[in-house]
């Protein structure tokens, strides 16, 4: 079986540790397994994904903690164009762009755009009442493939 090396591990272990879930091996592969650009996978993808990397897990044990990681906040879940239910555990702040003919997301950093979230969030704040602390942009059109063809 391929192993995470030490240094990943114990940021899994770190992250776990944060919001107070016990660290278990089952966990650690799916946050590893997520925390890549452009990695989206549904709960059957990941299972298949988690099993190609030699590492034997049940699909229901990858349901369960999909829910736990998701309700401690170390993951999202969205849905695709499609209507699909996805996950997402890549922790650099990103955004997706979502292919209305094709279904695919990807990634683009924060870090490679002008911040235009941040000076908008006070006034979000101030006109809902609310606390934010995030916020999910999607950016929809049309894939390279896709727009070629139109
Ligand atoms: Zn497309
Ligand atoms: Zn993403």
């Amino acid at each position: 079986m391929p192993s995470i090396r030490n240094k990943d591990r114990s940021v899994y272990r770190e992250r776990l540790k944060s919001v107070g879930l016990r660290h278990t091996l089952p966990r650690e592969r799916i946050l590893s397994y997520l925390d890549r650009k452009n990695v989206h996978p549904t709960p059957e993808e990941l299972y298949q994904g988690l099993r190609k990397k030699g590492y034997s897990i049940g699909l229901s044990t990858v349901y369960l903690n999909l829910q736990v990681l998701r309700e401690a906040g170390l993951i999202r879940e969205f849905k695709d164009p499609k209507g699909v239910t996805r996950y997402d555990g890549y922790s650099k702040p990103h955004y997706h762009l979502a292919c209305r003919a094709c279904g695919r997301v990807e990634d683009i950093l924060a870090s490679e755009l002008p911040d235009f979230l941040e000076p908008i969030l006070p006034q979000v704040e101030e006109k809902s009442n609310w606390q934010v602390d995030e916020a999910w942009v999607t950016f929809v059109g049309y894939c390279p493939r896709c727009k070629r063809g139109r």
